[in-house]
């Protein structure tokens, strides 16, 4: 049978040499082509079901039928959480940015935490779950995964949609599944000794989580890099070059980040071999028959390919719901040169965080990622850490504090001072050396799926 890279709307073909062959390795035009005819259907199936884009292409004055290939995106308006919020209030219960059938066919109803305003609904249609999966296992078999796996799911099974998304790919994957879901509901004692006892050969969490796992292990005597796991899937959460290559260590498997959304439901990318080798530092490729990222300023303007902007996405994955022109909130690049492992897929840069996560000290701007990489740079293995913006006496400064076996040790504390205030290029930088353990009440390492570093204490 002939390879069919596009089969019917919101469905993708599964990976394979062909799959490798004329999408992954094809010439740029050819996967240009291939957006394009997705794309002219995304947005005429969208005018013509969808009342929110009905309405937000009206008083943008926006005619769709311009948009031929993804050089005419910026022809329509972008938009972003806040206004999906609104969209919400002004029509419970989850807005019109849906195809009004999915009443008829709600699958699962999933939910973001509502810890920055209104909890949002997703309601995900059961014909929206097949494409997702198409993807989702395209992913798992891309790394080679196969029925004889078995995967240690550690995201939380709850409304939010990462834990179900990994569900539905292992089952469109054939592979086996161990529905551990978080520390929370599953205590990490327990949880290695599942893996143990289980023969798992494949986690997937967040970075900071999984670390922990193998830390606790390491703490009860036991060596978890001499068991089955053979791969660590990441998502969900930042994770710098130096906790990637720590992670790898702890576990002796490799580690691919996978990057996807609740706001869009789309796995949109996923770490090379290459990548993988420079932890992360060149980028997963993006699989971009199913999606297309721009990466705009904060005028909305596309910024060169390889700087960072805010991510807008455009993907057809999520059938009732597809997502045209969103602007996703995270601080991302795209590099569309072909990667050293010879794929002409573009390639998301590791995110930096959350467009309003970065913090502003006087002219500067400081990124989660940055601070962290600093930190690792000046005391290898010190992935633990909080910074907090304070300000004291009419100025601002930034207070580091970082886990170490030896807190007391202040030649460290300089050291590290130091290293962080000619990094950062910030004079304002004090450091505060803490016993292990002692920034996990205000992160939630090792309880919460995702970890929250960064605090701005000058706004309250
Ligand atoms: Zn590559």
């Amino acid at each position: 049978m002939e390879f069919d890279l596009l089969p019917e709307p919101f469905r993708f073909a599964g990976y394979g040499q062909d799959l490798e062959a004329n999408l992954a390795r094809a010439p740029v035009e050819v996967i240009r082509q291939c957006q394009a005819k997705r794309l002219l259907h995304v947005v005429r199936y969208a005018a013509e079901t969808i009342p929110f884009y009905q309405d937000l292409w009206r008083e943008a004055g926006a005619d769709w039928r311009s948009v031929r290939s993804v050089d005419d995106l910026h022809d329509l308006p972008t938009w972003n959480v806040e206004h999906q919020r609104r969209n919400i209030e002004e029509k419970p219960p989850w807005g019109d940015c849906y195809n009004p059938e999915i009443s008829d066919e709600i699958a699962m109803m999933l939910s973001t935490s509502g810890t920055t305003g209104t909890p949002r609904l997703f309601p995900v249609g059961y014909g929206d779950i097949p494409g997702m999966r198409d993807i989702m296992a395209r992913c798992f078999h891309y790394l080679g995964l196969n029925n004889r796996d078995l995967l240690h799911v550690t995201f939380t099974y709850a409304p939010m949609g990462a834990a179900w998304a990994f569900t539905w790919a292992a089952q469109g994957a054939g592979i086996g599944l161990l529905p551990a879901s978080s520390g929370r509901t599953t205590e990490s004692r327990r949880q290695i000794d599942l893996i143990r006892r289980a023969g798992v050969t494949v986690l997937a969490g967040t970075a900071s989580f999984l670390t922990r796992l193998a830390e606790v292990a390491v703490e009860e005597g036991q060596d978890p890099s001499a068991w089955k796991v053979r791969k660590i899937v990441i998502a969900g959460e930042l994770a710098s070059v130096g906790v990637r290559a720590k992670l790898e260590s702890l576990w002796n498997a490799p580690v691919y980040d996978l990057f996807g959304s609740v706001d869009t439901l789309t796995w949109s990318s996923i770490d090379c071999e290459a990548s993988r080798c420079a932890h992360g530092a060149i980028g997963a490729h993006i699989w971009q028959d199913a999606c297309e990222i721009e990466v705009l300023d904060p005028e909305g303007n596309q910024v060169p390919d390889g700087e960072y902007g805010e991510m807008c996405i455009t993907s057809w994955v999520w059938r009732s719901s597809p997502k045209i022109r969103f602007r996703s909130g995270d601080l991302v690049g795209v590099e569309r040169s072909q990667c050293s492992c010879g794929r002409t897929l573009a390639r998301m840069l590791p995110p930096r965080g959350r467009v309003d996560h970065v913090i502003r000290m006087r002219a500067t701007s400081i990124h989660p990622m940055a601070i962290e990489q600093a930190i690792l740079d000046a005391a290898p293995g010190c992935t633990e850490w909080i910074a907090e913006a304070l300000q004291e006496a009419g100025s601002d400064r930034l207070r580091v504090t970082i886990e170490t076996e030896t807190p007391s040790d202040e030649a460290l504390r300089s050291t590290v001072q130091a290293a962080l205030r000619a990094k950062l290029n910030l004079g304002m930088i004090d450091i505060v050396l803490s016993p292990p353990h002692g920034t996990a009440e205000l992160t939630g390492s090792g309880r919460e799926p995702k970890v929250k570093r960064v605090f701005d204490r000058r706004l309250s």
